[in-house]
């Protein structure tokens, strides 16, 4: 069997595809280039919109997007990770539902920027990247991020400079996502890719938006964390994610809270009781006490969960952490119902193979899962799991290491 490794190319390599690219597209060289990775959430899941905790760290793998200024306000886009082309238009044709396909994710964050009270103005933009697509690792905020600091740079906005204007461009792309790209997304993915620093992780606090910075090494326990991309299919994945959203809000508004971050984990039992009756979901529909009980005690045992977590890694007792992500996998399948086949096979496979602790990972249904994996095991657990999946008649899935990456910056 082949391994299918996803590569991370260095900047000297993401700069020079993108500056090619550009080249070829434009006919011109570009003012610069900028760059920004996917992310990896090591634990708290489906936690964002709930006003909860999650922790990500930044991949090795980056979306690098060569730019130009431009007079007046035309755009010019093209990917390579697109062949059906680039989109052409302009700052004031862009609103809610007017920008086709990919190029929605790069023309609304120019949008929102605007909106923000930012001035901005034209641009040509040529898009390369190697974070894998459409596979939980968040490759949609990659590029958005990447194109947030580049027209903040372009246009001197001056928001890429520290922590509350990183926000700020965070604040962006999510809308951006929501409502040019017309994606549900939290705010973990964006927050990730522009806040977090490299050999940390980073516990985001969606109730206030604060961050901080965990030291996260895990070469120095002899440790790695193996990322596999499942590679299965997760048409579910848009119905799904509405649903959960408005079971929760719909929960947290029944137990009379702004989130489901202010049920007390200490008082859960007496929560999931006040959960007796069936209530109405926004957008239709409605979910039974049975349901509603298992999800929100999925949230409020994962938001608990993660911060167990930190204070392992507080206390550099990170071999400890793999029973967290074991009780996360378990919660997200059975009281969240997010996780599918190839998920499960996956952490069945990688813990059988000696992996410490394993878990989906991003929304569900298809995507990614981790691994934590002493670092002499990482080939064992491979092979395990391309067994598995191979015996399964699953089609093969790729894998990456993650170090703790750094985050949206100018690489040339
Ligand atoms: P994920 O963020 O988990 O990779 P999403 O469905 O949120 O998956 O985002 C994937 C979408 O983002 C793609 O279908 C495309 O529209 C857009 N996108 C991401 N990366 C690129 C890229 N390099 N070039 C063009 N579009 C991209
Ligand atoms: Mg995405």
């Amino acid at each position: 069997m082949t391994t299918h490794r996803v590569r991370a190319w260095d900047v000297a390599e993401g700069a020079r595809r993108a500056t090619e690219a550009f080249r070829a597209e434009f006919g011109a060289e570009p003012d610069g280039v900028w760059s920004a990775p996917g992310r990896v959430n090591l634990i708290g899941e489906h936690t964002d919109y709930n006003g909860g905790l999650c922790l990500p760290i930044d991949l090795p793998h980056r979306t690098y997007v060569a730019m130009a200024r431009t007079a007046g306000d035309a755009i010019a886009l093209a990917s390579a990770q697109e062949s059906s082309g680039g989109w052409r238009g302009a700052l004031a044709d862009v609103g809610p539902g007017r920008v086709p396909g990919w190029a929605a994710y790069v023309a609304g964050v120019a949008w929102s920027l605007a909106q923000d009270g930012a001035t901005v103005g034209g641009f040509a933009a040529a898009v390369d990247s190697c974070v894998p697509y459409g596979a939980g690792l968040s490759s949609s905020a990659a590029l958005e991020s990447a194109v947030a600091v580049g027209l903040d740079e372009l246009y001197g906005i001056g928001l890429a400079d520290d922590d509350p204007g990183r926000a700020r461009l965070a604040q962006a792309c999510i809308r951006a996502e929501n409502e040019i790209a017309g994606a549900m997304t939290g705010g973990m993915d964006q927050t990730s890719s522009l806040r977090a620093s490299a050999g940390h992780a980073l516990l985001y606090d969606t109730r206030d938006g604060s961050v901080r910075h965990l030291p996260f090494d895990l070469a120095a326990h002899g440790l790695a964390l193996l990322v596999v991309d499942t590679k299965a299919p997760h048409q579910l994945a848009d119905g799904q994610y509405a649903n959960r959203r408005a079971t929760c809000d719909a929960a947290a508004a029944h137990l009379g809270v702004a989130t489901l971050r202010e049920v007390d984990p200490a008082a859960l039992d007496d929560a999931l009781a006040r959960l007796d009756a069936p209530l109405p979901l926004s957008g239709g529909g409605s979910a039974e006490p049975a349901v509603l009980r298992a999800r929100v005690r999925h949230v409020v045992t994962e938001i608990a969960r993660v911060e167990q977590f930190v204070e392992l890694l507080q206390s550099d007792r990170v071999a400890e952490v793999g029973p967290l992500m074991d009780a996360s996998h378990a919660s997200l399948r059975d009281d969240y119902e997010v996780s599918c086949p190839e998920l499960d096979a996956t952490v069945e496979a990688a813990r059988g193979a000696g992996a410490l602790g394993a878990r989906m990972t991003g929304g569900g249904f298809g995507g990614s899962a981790i691994a934590l994996v002493p670092v002499d095991l990482v080939a064992a657990v491979t092979t395990a799991v391309e067994q598995s999946f191979a015996d399964r008649g699953y089609a093969p899935p790729a894998f990456l290491v993650a170090d703790a990456a750094g985050p949206a910056a100018r690489d040339i």
